[in-house]
């Protein structure tokens, strides 16, 4: 899949294409007129259509639909939590995603979990900030938007509840590129999003445990439970169901993706030696690599992959367009020159082995071109 007929998207970390059999029920959604909260039939309509979404994603992710909140995306949902408990010790990891840290510092002074070379949280350092801060908040991402790297989240959430912690867990990159099942992390809360899984942008959902009550960030209805007021993006919400009942045609590929990318990836440590994949020895999800050309910015490297035809990211998609060092890799412990030398290859449904062969094959010859100087 491109989004012209020569260029190739492999920026799916940024926002995954929307799937097609997604594409249909938003447009079959948006055809209906009707407001979800209204009486009549044409209201009731619209409401099904966001239960049955609730249902479809509360039966993936293993909880009761009466537990999934519709939320505008991710971010609406971690500052949701975060806001909730602001009263709390708020403890995060340095890869938290920015509406995750920048939030945390808005509404006070995060404790921040070390990370090592590899990209994943340190255990005991996390230990050591619940002993120093208990009945605190802690927030911690499934997957890393830049790196890939899955994070023992159910192994943080069993130490943290042992000192009284409510845990939140940013699910967004995990959620449509590997098994997630709520409860067995063991988190209290979890923010998902559609559109990196084949979904609409601008809805997500925050899934949360029995026996919480949290207050709402926004109010003026009684939509959501009275949990997040505002009229329903019924289509956005249905398009979010549909791409979730649609995850299993992604897990299928796990493997095959995984050989792709580590296909990739080894073409250009043949070239180049001094190539970093970062988070390469941590486990990682199949789809995601972040790799740095040595001496030659992310900048010079998006534009010319750009005319060249492909459509990559440096680090989070967030942040591109403009050159900032990316504070997970800095968390991580990596010099200016290799964060800024790096970009993210991400990839996913619509995506063919050619596609990542050929940026292979680009990528080495704008090094080659580079002449080795950090430009
Ligand atoms: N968390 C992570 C890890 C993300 O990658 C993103 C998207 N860049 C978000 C949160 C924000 O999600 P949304 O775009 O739905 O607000």
């Amino acid at each position: 899949m491109t989004s012209s007929p020569k260029a190739s998207y492999l920026d799916y970390a940024a926002t995954a294409p929307v799937k097609p059999q997604v594409i249909t029920v938003i447009a079959d959604a948006l055809a209906c007129h009707g407001n979800a909260s209204s009486v009549h039939g044409f209201g009731r309509s619209a409401r099904e259509k966001v239960e049955h979404a609730r249902h479809a994603i509360a039966k993936r992710y293993h909880v009761k639909p009466g537990q999934v909140v519709f939320t505008s995306g991710a971010t609406e949902a971690n500052n949701t939590v975060l806001n909730a408990y602001r009263n709390r010790p708020m403890i995060i990891s340095g890869i938290e995603h920015a509406s995750v840290r920048q939030t945390a510092q808005a509404l006070g002074t995060p404790h921040v979990i070390a990370v090592d070379g590899n990209g994943l949280i340190n255990i005991n350092h996390l230990e050591e900030l619940l002993k120093a801060n208990p009945q605190s908040v802690v927030s911690i991402m499934l997957v890393n938007n830049e790196t890939g790297v899955m994070q023992p989240v159910r192994e943080a959430a069993a130490l943290a509840k042992k000192y009284g912690a409510v845990v939140h867990c940013d699910a967004t990159q995990g959620a449509g590129r590997m098994v997630v099942d709520f409860k067995g992390l063991g988190v209290d809360m979890m923010s998902l999003s559609a559109h990196k899984l084949g979904g609409p942008q601008g809805v997500g959902a925050l899934i949360i445990a029995d026996g919480h009550k949290l207050s709402p960030l926004i109010f003026g209805g009684s939509q959501e439970s009275r949990m997040r007021a505002g009229t329903e993006n019924v289509a956005g919400i249905a398009g979010f169901g549909r791409a979730v009942e649609l995850i299993d045609e992604d897990l299928a590929k796990t493997e095959l993706w995984a050989s792709w990318r580590d296909a990739f990836e080894a073409r250009l440590k043949a070239a180049v030696q001094e190539v970093t994949v970062f988070g390469a020895n941590a486990a990682r999800v199949a789809a995601i690599s972040l790799v740095a050309m040595p001496g030659v910015r992310n900048d010079t490297q998006l534009m010319a992959f750009d005319l060249a035809g492909f459509a990559v990211s440096s680090g989070s998609a967030c942040s591109s367009g403009k050159v900032t060092v990316s504070p997970v890799l800095q968390a991580m412990g990596m010099g200016d020159e290799l964060t800024l030398s790096s970009i993210r290859v991400s990839f996913g449904w619509g995506t063919s082995a050619g596609e990542l062969e050929n940026l292979a094959q680009s990528w080495i010859q704008l090094y080659q071109r580079s002449g080795k100087k950090f430009v």
